[in-house]
């Protein structure tokens, strides 16, 4: 009977056979199947790209998954859709020596936590519409990226220092 995971969980029994077998993954997953509980993430197919290798303590897998997202500029608050994608080096392990490790069942690798994981930490917690966005004129609210508004013509004092810290984290985020 397939289970409503099946898309997401591989049979490693022929990797499993001896250290250094590998198996290559290349599939879409149905995003809803991750079960995300993130809407910033929609419904869509989400390509998953592995190579798992069979070694002393475990199967590595590596590779990398990427899913499109929607959210609203951190300067602008305009839409912003962009794909964010994240490479991944993990281990599944049947005893559990390696605190990281995810758990490996039998001959079954169940793929879905790992994705989950790495692709929640993957959406960026400050999105741009993008990396020079102007953002809103303090004063006015008028958006600067827009030529029509960009010349609202407000003269912006020293700035507010509670907006410097802000703008601080931000930078910091940016930078990672
Ligand atoms: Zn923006
Ligand atoms: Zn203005």
């Amino acid at each position: 009977m397939a289970s409503p995971l099946s898309g997401l969980v591989v049979n490693v029994a022929e990797v499993l056979r001896r250290v250094g077998n590998v198996k290559d993954i290349d599939v879409a997953i149905d995003s809803t199947l991750l079960e995300l509980g993130d809407d910033r993430v929609g419904g869509q197919d989400v390509p998953v790209s592995f190579h798992l290798e069979s070694t002393n303590t475990g199967i590595v897998v590596r590779g990398t998954v990427s899913a499109e997202y929607h959210d609203t500029c951190r300067r602008c608050l305009k839409d912003v859709t962009d794909r964010a994608s994240v490479d991944i080096g993990e281990i599944y392990q049947r005893e559990i020596t390696d605190p990281d490790a995810y758990p490996l069942e039998g001959e079954q690798l169940n793929l879905a936590p790992l994705v989950r994981e790495h692709l929640l930490l993957a959406l960026p917690d400050a999105p741009l519409c993008r990396a020079d966005c102007p953002g809103l004129c303090p004063v006015c609210g008028a958006d600067k990226s827009d030529p029509a508004e960009a010349e609202c013509g407000c003269s912006v004092g020293a700035p507010d220092p509670r907006w410097e810290a802000l703008e601080a984290l931000r930078d910091r985020f940016d930078d990672r």
